[in-house]
């Protein structure tokens, strides 16, 4: 979403904020408008407007997308980032995502999960939580949802409820591997879209790696790998997928 966005507004004057939420309270208080956006980036699931002085951080959440557009979208419109060229709407059907302006952004998030893991090994000898579940835990790395924990445990032949503490040499660098693989190839593939549409890029893209999801709700279909029907269970209160053949 952010490699999406950055074209259209680093660079460009933010105009103003027009929140059509109460939820989100006051956001342009702070600012003095016209600013110009020096960068938008991504720090674990937060979006960063770096304004200068100040940052806009957002949050979506599991229903909110952003929008670029010259006139407003259909859905629940919370919030408007008005530049000269046209807008980015933060849509949220759900109202879950969240909008803040600071004057320095902080999180407790753990590495990011692409590139450079060398610091995985240490880290997962420190927790006995089932993996799947450390690997969703954004303190300990930051950016992965359900969906991604899912199928890099398939890619990387490991059960979700094996504990992080208990993995071989040889899993750890597989695991190294399938996180910035699995999250790379569905960057590639603009993201994820399911079956309720809900997700879409900045211009309304349809995430295709749904397309490519191994067990991600594929429930008693043939695992692609051996044929043996595909799990579900419940880890940590989340739906969670896995073939009971390939992850041991
Ligand atoms: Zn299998």
């Amino acid at each position: 979403m952010v490699r999406g966005l950055r074209p259209h507004v680093e660079g460009e004057g933010l105009r103003a904020i027009e929140v059509y939420d109460p939820k989100l309270g006051d956001l342009d208080g702070a600012l003095h408008l016209p600013v110009p956006v020096k960068a938008i980036s991504r720090r674990g699931k937060y979006v960063l407007f770096d304004l200068g002085v100040r940052t806009l951080v957002l949050h979506l959440r599991m229903s909110g997308r952003l929008v670029w557009a010259k006139r407003k979208p259909g859905g629940r419109v919370r919030l408007v980032l008005r530049f000269p060229e046209g807008g980015v709407y933060f849509v949220d059907p759900r109202r879950l995502g969240t909008a803040e302006v600071v004057s320095e952004f902080t999180a407790d998030l753990g590495p990011e999960p692409l590139g450079d893991l060398a610091w995985l090994p240490a880290a997962l000898q420190q927790s006995r939580t089932p993996l799947k579940l450390w690997l969703m835990d954004q303190r300990k790395i930051a950016g992965i949802g359900n969906i991604y924990a899912a199928e890099i445990l398939f890619r990387s032949g490991i059960a979700p409820v094996r504990r992080a503490d208990s993995l071989t040499r040889g899993e750890v660098r597989k695991l190294q591997k399938a996180i910035p693989a699995v999250l790379e190839e569905a960057i590639a593939c603009c993201g994820t879209t399911l079956t309720d549409g809900q997700y879409r890029g900045p211009q309304g893209e349809i995430g295709v790696f749904a397309c490519e999801l191994a067990v991600y709700g594929r429930d008693g279909e043939p695992c692609r790998q051996c044929g043996t029907p595909i799990r579900r269970t419940v880890l940590g209160g989340r739906g969670t997928f896995f073939c009971p053949r390939c992850q041991r």
